[in-house]
Parts: structure tokens; C-alpha cells; sequence
């Protein structure tokens, strides 16, 4: 049989409460006669790691996850921790370390979800937003000089490289390629940054022509906002620099009802690494530890592990017990109007697929 190892890093906050609860409902998909089991290893890092040895992590840290099949982060944040530095030095450590260059954030409405959008039907919604992951706005490249003084000066560059567009336009392109609609839609901002961003339009371009059965547009980042609460039936893949994607997908979240819903997977396509799987949601330290915390974020990022791994049946099953559960209002969490807790949430996905026919998994 097989063993996936999986390696899972709760971090900080609610990600104590939800990745443990993802290990379990991961369990329960091993124990329900999938035909593979998972090997899990927990590492403690986060927040306390970073009190205890000043650090987020171990420098040799990711040595420790390299051979693991992928990888079940929580969350990174502290309220008594700079948010670049829990930020740079676990989640980014991690993903650019492995060069998990396309972060994938799948949304969609949810049975049983009341989303924000009265003039739409959820069938409406239906995107996946595609983000490139290691470089951009978000590279890294940058000082500060005259620290403190009048003349103090700051500067993030913003770092494209042709490599990096067209192997996130390539990912992008195959993803809506294999998704029914075939539709991607290419946001940029062209009209106002004439060098990277007409750059990234040229290698769109360029890429579109590896794939002429996808139909594709192309969209500035402001309007895609209007775009996505207007008429969000005329979206379905996206593909968007690391800050816009970043932006677009918490929109996307939102309009899709709840933070607690939302997952994203962190993807080597190459497999050179192992990849990594989380809710988008942070630490949300106000609710912690009193059992509040949504967890259908992981299960969600669970199902993506889980397709990533090749467990296809497996994936398709938690998908339909995730939508089960979210029809019940009575296992709905706080932040969905719901009194459930976190467990029984847990519990009732857990129930289903042990409950689910022989043969559907
Ligand atoms: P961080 O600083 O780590 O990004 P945060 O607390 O500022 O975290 P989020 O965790 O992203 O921000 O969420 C904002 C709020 O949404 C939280 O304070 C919490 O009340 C709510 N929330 C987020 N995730 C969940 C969840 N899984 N279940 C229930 N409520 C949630």
C-alpha cells in the first residue's frame, strides 16, 4: 500500500486547531479503504519557534521537509511578531526555497454558503485564480537607506523575469486548458507600468499560441475587480502577477462568503520539491483556541493535496462530503452565522467518509 509522507506545520494561531483537524479527516480518508496511508511529521514552527530560538524556523529547516510526498501549513502570523518576518520566515522560506512558483486558489460558492453577491447564482461563480508565486512585486529585491533621517528612501522593485512569466503563463494556460470552460483570462496593468507588465502582455501572447484551443482576453487589475462582482460568469481561470493575484484572491474569498473557506495550494509543477497546502486565511488570533475556527479551509486544501498527490477518488470524495457538510447549517461555524465548533465540524466530515459507499473511494 502506498505511504505518502506528509509533513504539517500548523504554525501560529487557528492553524494549531485546524491543521490537526486536517490530519484527521486525512486519516479518515486512509482508514475508510482509499488504499493508501499517510506518514504525518509535525513541525513546531511559528511563533513560538521564533521566542523560543529566534527564528522562525530551522535554517536547515527545509532539508527536514525535502523528501516529504507534501506539505499542511496553518498559518504564519503573531500579534507580537513584525508580519514580514513571520511572513519571509516560514511561509515564503518555504515556498521560494522550493520554488513553489504557482500558488492556486481555487473559488467557488458552496452549498449552503450565503455569499455576498445577490445578483448571481452560485453556478456563476466558478474561478480559479492562478498566482505567480516567486518573484514580482513580492521578490524580495529592495533597502532602505537614511534610516530615520528626512531623507530617508525606500524601494521594493518589482522583478520580473521572462523564465518566470512563461512558466506561470505556461501553468496557466494547461489549468484552463483542462478546466470545461477553456477560458483564461490574463489581468495585467500594461497601461500604466510599460516595462514588466508589457513584458508579461508580450509572453501571454507568445504562450496563448502553444494552446489555440484556450480562449483567452486580457483584463487591467482594477477592472477585473469590477469584472469579478459584476459579472463573474465571464471569469474562469485567471493568471496575475504575485501582488494583484494576492489582492484578487482575497476579493474572490469574500465574495465567495467566508475566509474560512478559501484554500490555496503552494505548486512545484516540476515536482523537483514537495508542495504545499493552506487555507488563505491567517492566524485570526481573536478566535483561537476556542474551538471557533472554521476548518473547511484545510479540508478544502486537503482535497487539492490529495489531487496532487494522484488520489483522485479520494479528492472527489472529500469534495462532496466538504459540500455536504457546508449545506447543514447546523455544522456551520461562527464566521457563517453557525454555532458549530471546529470538532464537530471535524467529526461530521469524518462520519461521511467512513459512511460513504465502498467503491465511491
Ligand atoms: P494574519 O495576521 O495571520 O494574517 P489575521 O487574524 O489578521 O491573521 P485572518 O486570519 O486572515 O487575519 O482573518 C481575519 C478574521 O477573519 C479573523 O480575525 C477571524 O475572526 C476571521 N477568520 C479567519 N479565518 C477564519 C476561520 N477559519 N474560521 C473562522 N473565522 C475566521
Amino acid at each position: 500500500m502506498k505511504t505518502y509522507k506528509i509533513a504539517c506545520i500548523p504554525g501560529d494561531g487557528i492553524g494549531q486547531e485546524v491543521v490537526p483537524a486536517g490530519q484527521t479527516v486525512l486519516a479518515a480518508l486512509a482508514a475508510a479503504g482509499s488504499g493508501f496511508k499517510f506518514d504525518f511529521e509535525n513541525f513546531g514552527w511559528g511563533g513560538d519557534w521564533f521566542r523560543a530560538h529566534g527564528e522562525m524556523m530551522p535554517a536547515a529547516g527545509l532539508d527536514a521537509l525535502r523528501d516529504k510526498d507534501a506539505i499542511l501549513f496553518g498559518s504564519a502570523g503573531d500579534p507580537h511578531i513584525p508580519d514580514h518576518i513571520t511572513l519571509w520566515g516560514l511561509r515564503l522560506k518555504i515556498c521560494q526555497g522550493f520554488d513553489q512558483y504557482a500558488n492556486v486558489r481555487p473559488t467557488r460558492i458552496l452549498p449552503g454558503i450565503d455569499a455576498p453577491l445577490k445578483r448571481c447564482q452560485p453556478a456563476d461563480l466558478d474561478w480559479v485564480i492562478v498566482r505567480e508565486n516567486s518573484e514580482g512585486e513580492y521578490s524580495g529585491v529592495g533597502g532602505r537607506v537614511h534610516q530615520g533621517q528626512p531623507i530617508e528612501a525606500a524601494t521594493d522593485l518589482s522583478m520580473m523575469t521572462r523564465a518566470g512569466v512563461e512558466r506561470i503563463m505556461r501553468y496557466a494556460f494547461r489549468l484552463a486548458q483542462s478546466r470545461p470552460r477553456k477560458l483564461l483570462t490574463v489581468v495585467t496593468k500594461s497601461n500604466a507600468q510599460r516595462h514588466a507588465m508589457v513584458m508579461w502582455d508580450e509572453i501571454a501572447l507568445q504562450i496563448s499560441k502553444e494552446f489555440p484551443d484556450v480562449q483567452w482576453d486580457k483584463e487591467l487589475v482594477d477592472a477585473a475587480t469590477a469584472r469579478m462582482v459584476n459579472r463573474p460568469a465571464s471569469l474562469d481561470t485567471l493568471v496575475a502577477t504575485n501582488l494583484h493575484a494576492d489582492i484578487l484572491s482575497d476579493l474572490a474569498a469574500a465574495l465567495a462568503g467566508s475566509l474560512g473557506i478559501a484554500p490555496t495550494a503552494n505548486i512545484d509543477p516540476e515536482r523537483r520539491y514537495p508542495s504545499m497546502f493552506e487555507p488563505i486565511h491567517g492566524s485570526a488570533f481573536d478566535i483561537m483556541g476556542k474551538g471557533l475556527a472554521n476548518p473547511v479551509g484545510t479540508f478544502w486544501s486537503c482535497v487539492m493535496l490529495l489531487e496532487h498527490l494522484g488520489e483522485l477518488d479520494a479528492a472527489r470524495l472529500l469534495m462532496q462530503v466538504i459540500e455536504q457538510v457546508t449545506a447543514d447549517p447546523a455544522l456551520h461555524t461562527r464566521d457563517l452565522g453557525g454555532s458549530a465548533s471546529t470538532q464537530q465540524v471535524t467529526q461530521a466530515v469524518c462520519e461521511r467518509i467512513a459512511a460513504a459507499p465502498a467503491g465511491r473511494h
